[in-house]
């Protein structure tokens, strides 16, 4: 096309960093998928936040996720559409291996494969405001995920 490109609007909002999930977006862009645990009672927690779910306790240290993650559950988005994404868009709510669970959209299976107990990966992908997210990904059959 000879036009201008346009404008590439977004409504997706910016991130909110914190000192509780700075760790998150940090590790995201390193690669790593860390997840937040109670160093009191040991429980882990996703999304991050200040306080244990469990035992209210407010001291934590992260785990690095093996990122293996099987579909618990999914939707398959068509509206409202949103120029950072690509529509039909898949975005899934996965078991990490871990025990916690995570969202994030499906890149990489077609939409027809989806099922309960797929095993996916998690991988990162640049979305909107060029922030580094997770994204659910076919899982590789041999070797270590990246
Ligand atoms: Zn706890």
């Amino acid at each position: 096309m000879s036009e201008a490109t346009p404008e590439r609007r977004t409504a997706v909002p910016g991130l909110t960093v914190t000192q509780d999930n700075e760790f998150f977006f940090t590790a995201a862009r390193e690669g790593r998928l860390e997840i937040q645990r109670c160093t009191d009672c040991r429980t882990l927690r996703h999304p991050p936040g200040p306080a244990c779910p469990a035992c209210r306790s407010f001291a934590w240290d992260t785990v690095e996720s093996t990122r293996r993650a099987t579909l618990h559950s999914w939707t398959v988005v068509h509206h409202p559409q949103d120029p950072a994404f690509t529509y039909p868009l898949a975005v899934g709510l996965v078991d990490l291996e871990e025990g916690t669970r995570l969202v994030a959209d499906i890149s990489g299976v077609d939409h027809a494969d989806l099922r309960r107990g797929l095993e996916l990966e998690v991988g990162f992908a640049e979305h909107a405001h060029g922030e580094v997210l997770p994204q659910l990904r076919p899982a590789r059959t041999t070797g270590g995920v990246r």
